[in-house]
């Protein structure tokens, strides 16, 4: 299980959400990056039971995330998918933004 983000091709920042042009270098020609792991920052619970977490991506940026499947705590390394229903343990979903693949053919 991974998650698509974004990488940049002039200086390779991981970025998410996707950007129209990359906030480091300024260029705006980018490639898809699967992301596979995430470890778990922080975790809040909304009334209506859904959590949320702040991940790290190894060198890459903060997400924020549902959770799909359970809970999780601070220092725990959770899969990132891109399936808001994701099965079998817990994941951690974030959407495709709909721009990332916009200069792919
Ligand atoms: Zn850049």
């Amino acid at each position: 299980m991974s998650a698509i983000i974004q990488a940049c091709l002039g200086c390779e920042t991981l970025l998410f959400p996707a950007r129209l042009f990359c906030p480091r270098c300024g260029q705006e020609d980018f490639a898809p990056f699967s992301a596979e792991h995430g470890i778990v920052e922080q975790t809040t619970r909304l009334a209506g039971g859904t959590v949320l977490a702040t991940l790290a991506i190894e060198g890459g940026p903060r997400v924020i995330a549902r959770l799909t499947g359970g809970d999780a705590a601070p220092g725990q390394r959770l899969p990132l998918t891109n399936d808001p229903n994701a099965a079998s343990g817990v994941h951690a979903y974030i959407p495709v933004h709909p721009n990332v693949n916009e200069d792919k053919p």
